[in-house]
C-alpha cells in the first residue's frame, strides 16, 4: 500500500472585505414571498458589510473550502476528538424545517412531535449509559462537566455537607480540572501508575471527608480501559464523594459496557463525538449528563416530560431542587436530532459493532506503528479506540519529534494526530482511527509514517520545514498565540 504525497489547492484568496467594491452587486433572485415588516426601532444600520455579487461570495468561500482540510477529504486520526464519518442522512433530518424554524420559547403542544424525539433521545442515552436520567441542555462536553460538578455541589449542599475538592488524574483532559474549579472546586490531582492507569494508593491517600468528587475518563486519555474501576469507585463512594463519568471516550465502550453498571453516579456524553454530529471549527455541539436514580432533582431546567393524563409532553421549568437555567435554550435541536437519528440507524446491535471496529483498528495501527523504528508506545497492548505513541526514541537519535511528523503527515493529505497530549507522555502522538476506516487506509497511513521517520534521518532539512504540499506552509505558532490577528480590522487593511 503506497503512501502518496498530496498537494492541496492553494489559492492567493484576499479576505472578503478586499474582494468587495462599493455598489458591486448582481441580480439577485426575488424573495419568494414578501419578508415581514420589520419595526423601524429594530432596524439595523450600517452593518459596514462587503458588497459582492452572489456568484463571487459563492466562488470565495469555495476556494477557502477547496484549501482547507475536513472530515470528507482525509482520514483525521484527531486523538481524543473521534472524528467518525458523519452521514448525510443524519444532516437531512436535523435540516428539517420542523427543527430549524422553531422558537425555544413556542408553546408546547405546537411542538409535541419535537418533544416526544427529545424524550425518545433521553430513554436512548439512558440506556446507553446505564443511567436513571438524562438533561439534553449541556452545549458541550466541557459544559456538561461544569452542569455536573454544579449538581454535585448541590447534592452535597442538600446534605449539610460542605464539600470542598474535586479528585482528577494527571492523565485528564483539561476541561475536567477547569470545569471542577469554575464551580468553585479546589483540584486534586493523582498521578498514574506505570501501567496508565490510576495510582490506587494515591486515590487511597488523596480521598477524604473534604472529597465532593472524582472526575474519571473511562477509557483514559491513554486509551486505556481502567481495570480496577470498581475498585477506584469504593474509594471515592467510600469517602461519600460522587464519581462522575467523562464520557467523551464513549467510542470506545459503547454497547459493551456502561458507565451506570460500574457505579458512576453522573457522566456526560458527546454527542459531537459519539454520535456522529460533525464538529470542529468551534461547534456546535452537545453534551448531555446523565445522572443515577437520587440525583435527577438536581438537573437542570427543562427536562422534558410526558404527562400521561392530558397526553402530552412537555418542558418543566418547575423543579424546586434544580441547578436552575444554564443556558438560553433547551438544547441545541438540530444536533440531537443528528445523534437520535445516528442511534436509530444504528440500533443496539450496530452501535456495538461500531465501538468494536473502532478499538480493532486502534489496535492493528497502535500495533503497526509501534514497529516503526523511533516511535513507541508507553503502555502497551491492548488499548481501546485509541492511543498513545511516543516520538522521543526519533527525537533523542534526529532532534525531529512529534511537531515535525505531524507537520509532515499533511503532505500526505492526512490530518495530523493530536500531538503533546496528554502530557504525561513525552513526544506524544495520540492517534484514533474510528471505526469508519478502512484496513487499506490504516496501512497509508503507516507507510506515510514509515516515509516520515525515514526522512527524519535522510533529509531532515525537508522534514524541519514541512508542509510542502498543503495550501499553507510551516505558520508561526508562537506568533500566533502572542499576537493572534482576530478580526480583519487587526490587520489594518480597511
Ligand atoms: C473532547 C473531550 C472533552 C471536552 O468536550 P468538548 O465538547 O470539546 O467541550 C472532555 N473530555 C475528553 C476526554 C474529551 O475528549
Amino acid at each position: 500500500m503506497r503512501a502518496m504525497r498530496y498537494r492541496q489547492a492553494s489559492w492567493e484568496e484576499p479576505l472578503i472585505f478586499e474582494l468587495g467594491r462599493e455598489g458591486a452587486g448582481g441580480p439577485c433572485l426575488p424573495e419568494a414571498a414578501e419578508p415581514p415588516e420589520i419595526p423601524e426601532v429594530l432596524r439595523r444600520r450600517e452593518l459596514n458589510l462587503p458588497q459582492l455579487s452572489e456568484p463571487e461570495v459563492v466562488r470565495h468561500f469555495t476556494r477557502l473550502a477547496e484549501m482547507s482540510f475536513g472530515r470528507d477529504s482525509g482520514f483525521y486520526p484527531l486523538g481524543s476528538c473521534t472524528m467518525k464519518y458523519n452521514p448525510p442522512v443524519c444532516e437531512e433530518v436535523a435540516n428539517k424545517e420542523e427543527i430549524l424554524n422553531l422558537h425555544p420559547d413556542q408553546p408546547c403542544e405546537t411542538v409535541q412531535g419535537v418533544l416526544e424525539l427529545m424524550y425518545l433521545l433521553e430513554r436512548l442515552l439512558a440506556e446507553i449509559g446505564g443511567v436513571y436520567r438524562v438533561s439534553l441542555v449541556p452545549a458541550a462536553g466541557a459544559h456538561g462537566e461544569f452542569v455536573s460538578m454544579l449538581m454535585v455541589r448541590a447534592y452535597h449542599e442538600s446534605r449539610g455537607e460542605r464539600r470542598t475538592q474535586v479528585i482528577v488524574p494527571d492523565s485528564a483532559h483539561g476541561t475536567n480540572p477547569a470545569s471542577a474549579a469554575m464551580a468553585g472546586f479546589e483540584v486534586v490531582t493523582v498521578p498514574s501508575d506505570v501501567r496508565g492507569r490510576v495510582d490506587l494508593g494515591a486515590l487511597r491517600a488523596a480521598v477524604s471527608e473534604r472529597t465532593a468528587a472524582m472526575m474519571l475518563t473511562n477509557p483514559n486519555t491513554l486509551g486505556l480501559f481502567e481495570d480496577r474501576i470498581l475498585e477506584i469507585v469504593e474509594v471515592v463512594h467510600g469517602v461519600g464523594g460522587l464519581m462522575f463519568y467523562d464520557g467523551a471516550n464513549l467510542n470506545g465502550i459503547m454497547g459493551r459496557a456502561r458507565p451506570g453498571d460500574m457505579g458512576f453516579d453522573l457522566v456526560h456524553f458527546n454527542l459531537h463525538k459519539t454520535f456522529s454530529a460533525p464538529h470542529g471549527g468551534g461547534g456546535p455541539g452537545a453534551g448531555p449528563v446523565g445522572v443515577r436514580k437520587g440525583l435527577e432533582e438536581f438537573l437542570p431546567v427543562p427536562t422534558v416530560e410526558y404527562d400521561e393524563g392530558r397526553r402530552l409532553y412537555y418542558l418543566d421549568y418547575n423543579r424546586p431542587k434544580s441547578i436552575g437555567r444554564v443556558r438560553q435554550s433547551p438544547g441545541s435541536l438540530p444536533v440531537l436530532m443528528k445523534a437520535l437519528a445516528y442511534i436509530l440507524l444504528l440500533g443496539g446491535e450496530g452501535l456495538r459493532e461500531a465501538s468494536e471496529a473502532a478499538v480493532l483498528n486502534a489496535n492493528y495501527l497502535a500495533r503497526r506503528l509501534s514497529e516503526l523504528p523511533g516511535l513507541e508506545l508507553r503502555y502497551g497492548l491492548p488499548c481501546k479506540h485509541e492511543f498513545v505513541l511516543s516520538a522521543e526514541p526519533l527525537r533523542r537519535e534526529t532532534g525531529l519529534g512529534a511537531r515535525e511528523l505531524a507537520k509532515g503527515l499533511m503532505d500526505f493529505g492526512f490530518h495530523p494526530p493530536t500531538v503533546y497530549f496528554p502530557p504525561i507522555v513525552p513526544e506524544a502522538l495520540m492517534v484514533e482511527p474510528t471505526e469508519s476506516e478502512p484496513r487499506e487506509e490504516l496501512d497509508r497511513f503507516v507507510e506515510a509514517l514509515r516515509a516520515l521517520v525515514g526522512e527524519a534521518r535522510t533529509h531532515p532539512d525537508r522534514l524541519r520545514s514541512a508542509p510542502h504540499c498543503a495550501s499553507v506552509g510551516r505558520v508561526d505558532e508562537v506568533g500566533a498565540s502572542k499576537n493572534p490577528v482576530l478580526s480583519w480590522r487587526m490587520l489594518g487593511r480597511c
